[in-house]
């Protein structure tokens, strides 16, 4: 709500409302008349002015436009911080000149599954773990994840292979269970605005992984990541993983436009999904370079060592075979792009 644009022909009377209201809230105003326009700047911490108090100027009588320069997404901007965010999950680095490979199941079925993916997926290059233990099913009837039972084989492979383990929270009731087994917290798509859930999140001392919500835009993505940030947690990353579009060919549609993008918005690292993406297996590999052309910071990937019989997403996970052959795919095309994988 940096510039407010008045009519022609406002009158004094209402310039002086207007400065009034603006000074009120406890900012200076600068205005200057030109020949066909009066332009009031706003001048201080204008970030906490909300969308509707700006509306609301937008409705006294002289105004005509108000123009935002400073972002309501303040803390994520990259106006706020220059540099790119880095974040440290035992000494592995996202956002660095590393890409982060996050790969395993849909969901945690069993521990000798879970372990022997997880093997797998290191061997091929994995430098994380993933696998839902509470899982955001479309119908009440499908296999919901195994709770914390699930956590334990997802610890139980971390300490295996050494690798860090990301999964999914729903419900701040679970909170202090998952705080003790997963190294990032994982916000699904669906709960992209469950605003309580990311307060949650906002107050621990964990990343999170903050994937976009099925019809979000770019910038409600960003002000959920406010919101968590907001808390004070600053270590926040930000997942594309496809979103509603009306095309049925694909699962969903992967934005993978909002990579470069996002790096030009905000400081925080972006990952790519292209499992849930475009959920059909033979696309992964294709869209998983391209992320990486466009600059992803990591990739999460959805590996199954047996699709047929998985509980959750098998169509779209690839067998350990074809994740490692991925994973060499990859390496030249991040070469080429001044990254390494
Ligand atoms: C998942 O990663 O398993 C998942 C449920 O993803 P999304 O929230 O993106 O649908
Ligand atoms: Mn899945």
């Amino acid at each position: 709500m940096d510039i407010i644009v008045l009519k022609p022909d406002t009158s004094e009377e209402n310039i002086r409302h207007i400065l009034k209201k603006l000074e009120s809230k406890g900012l200076k105003t600068n205005v200057s008349q030109g020949t066909e326009r009066t332009i009031i700047g706003v001048i201080g911490d204008t970030s906490k002015v909300t969308e509707e108090e700006e509306d609301a100027i937008r409705a006294i009588t002289g105004v005509e436009n108000v123009v935002r320069i400073v972002k309501p997404y303040k803390l994520a901007s990259r106006d706020f911080k220059k540099e790119n965010t880095e974040i440290s999950v035992n000494g592995t680095v996202i956002g660095g000149r590393k890409i982060q490979v996050i790969a395993g199941p849909c969901a945690v079925e069993n521990r000798t599954m879970m372990v022997d993916i997880a093997e797998k997926v290191k061997a091929a290059g994995a430098t994380f773990i993933r696998g839902g233990a509470y899982k955001p099913r479309t119908s009440p009837y499908s296999f919901q994840g195994l709770g914390e039972e699930g956590l334990k084989y997802l610890a139980e492979a971390s300490k295996k292979t050494g690798l860090p383990v990301v999964t999914e929270i729903m419900d701040p009731r679970d909170m202090d269970v998952i705080m003790e087994y997963t190294d990032i917290i994982q916000i699904g798509a669906r709960n992209m605005q469950n605003f309580r859930l990311l307060l949650e999140v906002g107050s621990v001392n964990k990343p999170v992984l903050l994937k976009r919500g099925l019809s979000s835009t770019i910038k409600e993505w960003l002000m959920s990541a406010e919101y968590i940030m907001s808390r004070g947690n600053h270590e926040v990353m930000l997942c594309e993983r496809g979103i509603r579009t009306f095309e049925t060919a694909t699962r969903n549609t992967l934005d993978l436009s909002a990579v470069p993008l996002l790096k030009q918005m905000t400081h925080l690292p972006v990952v790519v999904d292209p499992s849930h993406g475009v959920g059909k297996l033979d696309l992964i590999a294709p869209m998983a370079k391209a992320a990486v052309a466009a600059g992803a910071d990591a990739l999460i990937i959805e590996v199954h060592t047996n699709p047929e019989e998985a509980l959750s997403d098998g169509e779209q996970s690839l067998k350990p075979g074809l994740f490692a052959k991925l994973m060499q795919e990859m390496k030249p095309v991040a070469q080429a792009v001044g990254r390494e994988i």
